[in-house]
């Protein structure tokens, strides 16, 4: 059972992790806008530029799914069974809840 510190600690540390997966899903966005078609950047940097948004266009997925993931750890922070490792019953530390928030597991029984 949690104390209320420590879910205070939770909630501000989740919102502070939404908050920056906002901002870099925002950056991202703007990196992966559509490349201008014009011939002032050069054939191989125009190739590089079609190189970087593919990165970024993966980064931007991978943010926006832990956003979503973000937001219902902290709809379920108030769940008993939040921060609970699905197969050993183990706390799972939240830095790696804010890492991969998507996982039900502890580090040990998802490898
Ligand atoms: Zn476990």
């Amino acid at each position: 059972m949690k104390n209320q510190e420590q879910l205070l600690e939770i909630e501000s540390t989740i919102l502070q992790e939404i908050e920056k997966t906002k901002r870099s899903i925002g950056e991202l966005r703007e990196l992966t806008s559509p490349i201008a078609p014009d011939c002032a950047i050069g054939r191989i940097s125009r190739m590089d530029a079609i190189n970087n948004k593919t990165i970024n266009e993966a980064a931007l997925r991978k943010a926006e799914s832990k956003l979503k993931g973000l937001e219902l750890a902290f709809q379920n922070r108030l769940d008993p069974e939040f921060g609970k490792c699905a197969r050993c019953n183990n706390e799972i530390p939240l830095g790696r809840i804010l890492l991969m928030p998507h996982s039900r597991f502890c580090v040990h029984c998802a490898s």
